[in-house]
């Protein structure tokens, strides 16, 4: 872990790939990054996982997907417009702006061999900013228009959750699973794709009885736990959790666990796995005018169900892994990202010998039958060693490499990225060859 530092991860996204800095022509766009070709397969191997452990694992968890803009009285129901605020303050000297809470780890942007406000500048007192990004709807500018780019996904949940909930003939407990983009205007926004201003988010809400929220809370500590694990392959050493203190909690929690990743800067969450009661479902009752309770059918009564929220960041979940992944082999001089086979961009690639006696078409014609099963590439291009090292830092489980003797027996070498082992396979076994390795990898 000591030896990934977050510098030579954003190198390798940038070189390989995975992340960009956004706008990077105009100077970069502060805090928000693009996905390349890499980094989008990863991510959708990510959220694939991740949904399909919620809606298809679960019968009684379906998903939606709602606007990212909504009518502004949510946010107020919610409590957003209110309470969703960051302390600021600004520097009289530089005139940059600062979390009041987090200056004294952040270094001066004029003299980063101190901390803000251990250098000269002169602090102004601690202030309210309200970290929701506001826009307009329509044409005209005025108080009216107003709306809000939805800082988390949840709440398009809570407001559908009737709907969904007739829709799909769904008993308590049930759950909504979503994944989307969120919005915050963090004030100060860093170690790379950890905190930015526009991120995703894969959350849960699951529905329950009052009375048997603790028990199903602990019940989704544990298995959101073990997803990091069993899914995604992290690492048990580089997890823990932390529970939200009394002056931690938000406005609506009654209990409320981070699950949190050593990541190269230090622990950190990832996801939070909260009680929020049955807050917001009272609000939107009261600010909508509209029935929020639930028919209970069996034991003929209606309530506020109570919700049990598992709130992951698809963008921080996918740093966990890269970092996780990060392996620099110094004894044989290469950077490898140790990637599990199921979220690896690339699957394998082709590789002819050389670019001559047939190769590359019998090649081709291997990368033809692969990749209708997985993602595959075809890649003739430098030195055998320098293609296999460009494959080792994208993750690439498998190299299969052509030579002459693959015209002869119809063979070919199957190299493996972590420990560099070839062996040799028949063309005709190598989908079902492949498909087993990546099975049983460990
Ligand atoms: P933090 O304390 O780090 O700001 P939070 O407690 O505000 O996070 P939640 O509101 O619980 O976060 O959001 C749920 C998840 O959404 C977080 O665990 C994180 O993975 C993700 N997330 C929140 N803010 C950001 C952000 N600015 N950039 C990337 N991901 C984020």
């Amino acid at each position: 872990m000591a030896e990934s530092s977050i510098e030579k991860i954003v190198s390798l996204c940038k070189r390989r790939g995975f992340i960009f800095q956004s706008s990077e022509i105009y100077g970069g766009f502060g805090a928000v990054y693009d996905y390349g070709p890499l980094g989008i397969e990863l991510k959708n191997n990510i959220s694939q996982l991740w949904w399909r452990a919620m809606t298809q694992v679960h019968e009684n968890i379906v998903g939606l997907d709602s606007g990212i803009l909504m009518h502004p009285k949510i946010w107020e129901a919610s409590g957003h417009v209110d309470e969703f605020n960051d302390p600021l303050i600004d520097c009289k000297k530089c005139k940059g702006r600062f979390r009041a809470d987090q200056h004294e780890n952040t270094p001066c942007p004029e003299k980063p061999s101190k901390m803000v406000g251990q250098c000269e500048g002169e602090l102004t007192a601690p202030r309210d900013f309200n970290l929701m990004f506001k826009t307009q709807i329509g044409p005209v500018e005025s108080d009216g228009d107003v709306a809000y780019l939805r800082p988390e996904t949840a709440q398009g949940i809570y407001v559908n959750y009737l709907l969904v909930q007739g829709a799909m003939r769904q008993k308590l407990p049930f759950g909504i699973a979503q994944i989307g983009k969120a919005f915050r205007n963090e004030i100060v926004a860093r170690n790379f794709i950890f905190r930015t201003r526009e991120f995703e988010q894969m959350e849960m809400q699951y529905f329950v009885k009052p009375g048997t929220d603790d028990g199903e809370l602990n019940e989704w500590k544990e298995k959101r736990y073990n997803f990091y694990i069993q899914e995604l392959g992290i690492n048990e050493r580089n997890l823990r959790f932390h529970q939200h203190g009394t002056n931690e909690l938000a406005h609506y929690a009654k209990e409320a666990w981070d699950i949190e990743y050593e990541f190269p800067f230090g622990w950190a969450e990832v996801e939070g796995i909260h009680n929020r009661t049955d807050f917001d479902l009272q609000r939107h009752q009261e600010f909508s005018g509209k029935n929020m309770q639930y028919s209970d059918q069996v034991s003929n009564e209606k309530y506020f169900p109570y919700i049990i929220e598992t709130s992951a960041g698809l963008n921080r979940m996918l740093l966990s892994v890269l970092s996780d992944a990060y392996w620099e082999d110094t004894d044989n001089n290469r950077i490898v990202m140790k990637l599990h086979p199921k979220l690896a961009p690339v699957k394998a690639v082709v590789c002819p010998l050389v670019k001559k006696d047939g190769l590359p078409e019998l090649a081709r014609k291997i990368v033809d039958d692969l990749k209708i099963h997985y993602k595959v590439l075809y890649d003739q291009q430098g030195s055998i060693g320098k293609r296999y090292y460009r494959q080792d830092e994208a993750g690439t489980p498998f190299c299969i490499t052509i030579d002459h003797q693959s015209n002869e027996d119809n063979t070919v070498t199957i190299r493996h990225r972590n420990d560099q082992l070839q062996e040799r396979v028949s063309i005709e076994n190598l989908v079902t060859e492949l498909q087993n390795k990546m099975d049983d990898y460990s």
